[in-house]
């Protein structure tokens, strides 16, 4: 415990301005992490250049290092760059509201067709799926039995007639049966090609989608953003569908799409089960471009958590050898609601399951001096040294200990307290000699 107050005011002292030589030992890191992550490189070098400028000179947070700061705002920058929020689906206010798929073969577009449509209905609608790729073998088949799973019906009127015509029908259909949303899955080529591109905008151009939702394989990289980059191009559309980010994508490409089509992702299938589709989250996307676990998210835990001016106040009491037992609490407090300590712990880059069990953090020892401490009177928490034998008898049953227990944690608390003396005395000194500012 000495040691994690001693941290806290490293992190105090290391407070100032970033400079430009932090910006880019940071940003070297996030430069290699995005080409990594299969980013587009004329957008890696705006974005750098975007994140240099906002750097440099910015105060740096009480609780963040100058490196955690500057990744903190490349967070914060990629997440603008995708867009920021989520983004949903924009239901018909005269509903059925109508969403089309659209897509490269295999990318994903029938599955998908059947997650949203499960998704949908456990939002409490009635959503239809409709049968439009009438070329691909058994792909009528495979909706029919994707819509089975979920008990979503599925219209089809076999592959003789144009997609354009069982659009048509099953808006007909859908809206004779009180369906609230119809979702047409198409067909999709190998390649782009034009008759791909024709049948799809007839389809639009007949049944007016208030969604035109692109699937796009998150495992093909930067084809993907070719893809996307041409049907938005033909097709306009509402917003992007990025599957398969279970497998090896990085997820370079949902930045790259973003940034060339300017168009949301909307969603991203996380695996081939059909309940595997989520929203689209920009932060957490970005995290996981930067490869680095969770650590964003540790940093933000840490800031919220860390009030800047009872840092301050604190550091006040330490110098001037007021701290008492209520601080103390507190501090442990601030630590405790960063989370578990083994969690804190998975989430810092490298660590490993076995590494945390070799570490085996003592998350009990916290509770114990949570209750001492909480079993002291105000008047023994200001002024420790009054407590003596009986008192300590009674602490210890108070909360649950022994008086072993007590004693150890009295004895620290002194230790914590000689130490931040000493630390105040050796800054005095310094700053006398005037090597300290
Ligand atoms: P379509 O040709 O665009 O209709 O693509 P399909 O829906 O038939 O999907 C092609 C393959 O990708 C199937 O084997 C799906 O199970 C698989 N697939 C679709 N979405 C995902 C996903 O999010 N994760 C994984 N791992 N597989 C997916
Ligand atoms: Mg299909």
């Amino acid at each position: 415990l000495a040691k994690k107050l001693q941290g806290a005011l490293d992190k105090l002292k290391s407070k100032g301005k970033l400079s430009e030589k932090d910006v880019d030992v940071a940003m070297r890191e996030v430069k290699l992490a995005l080409l990594e992550a299969d980013v587009n490189f004329r957008v890696v070098k705006k974005f750098v250049s975007t994140v240099k400028e906002r750097s440099i000179g910015q105060e740096v947070m009480g609780s963040l290092t100058p490196a955690q700061q500057v990744i903190k705002i490349v967070n914060e920058e990629l997440t603008n760059l995708m867009g920021g929020t989520e983004s949903k689906i924009e239901f018909s206010s005269n509903p059925p509201t109508i969403i089309m798929m659209c897509g490269l073969q295999g990318a994903g577009k029938t599955t998908t067709a059947g997650k949203l449509g499960g998704l949908l209905k456990k939002k409490g609608k009635f959503p239809l799926l409709v049968a439009c790729d009438i070329y691909r073998p058994a792909a009528i088949k495979q909706l029919e039995v994707v819509g089975s799973k979920l008990e979503i019906p599925v219209f089809s009127m076999g592959d003789k007639q144009n997609p354009v015509n069982i659009a048509k029908a099953a808006i007909e259909h859908g809206k004779k049966n009180g369906n609230d949303v119809i979702i047409i899955d198409t067909a999709g080529r190998l390649h782009i090609d034009e008759e791909l591109m024709e049948e799809l905008e007839n389809i639009k151009q007949e049944v007016n989608p208030n969604e035109i939702l692109l699937v796009v394989d998150a495992m093909t990289g930067q084809d993907a953003v070719t893809v996307a980059e041409n049907f938005n191009e033909k097709l306009n559309v509402n917003g992007v569908v990025l599957t398969k980010l279970d497998g090896d994508a990085r997820g370079g490409a949902a930045l790259s799409i973003r940034a060339v089509t300017d168009k949301p992702i909307k969603f991203v299938g996380m695996g081939e089960k059909l309940d595997q589709l989520e929203t689209f989250h920009p932060d957490r996307m970005a995290s996981r471009i930067l490869g680095m676990g969770d650590v964003l998210s540790l940093i933000e835990k840490a800031q919220a958590n860390f009030d800047a001016e009872k840092a301050m106040e604190l550091e006040k009491k330490l110098r001037s050898q007021e701290f008492t037992f209520d601080d103390y609490l507190e501090q442990l407090q601030q630590v405790k609601s960063l989370g578990s300590m083994n969690e804190i712990l998975q989430m810092i880059p490298g660590m490993n399951s076995k590494q945390l069990k070799n570490l085996n953090v003592d998350e009990k020892e916290f509770v114990r001096v949570e209750a001492i401490i909480q079993s002291m009177t105000k008047e023994e928490r200001k002024n420790p040294s009054m407590i003596d034998g009986s008192r300590r008898k009674r602490i210890a049953r108070g909360s649950g200990t022994t008086i072993q227990d007590v004693n150890k944690m009295l004895k620290q608390f002194k230790e914590t307290r000689k130490m931040i003396k000493k630390i105040g005395d050796m800054e005095k000194t310094m700053k006398k000699k005037g090597r300290f500012s």
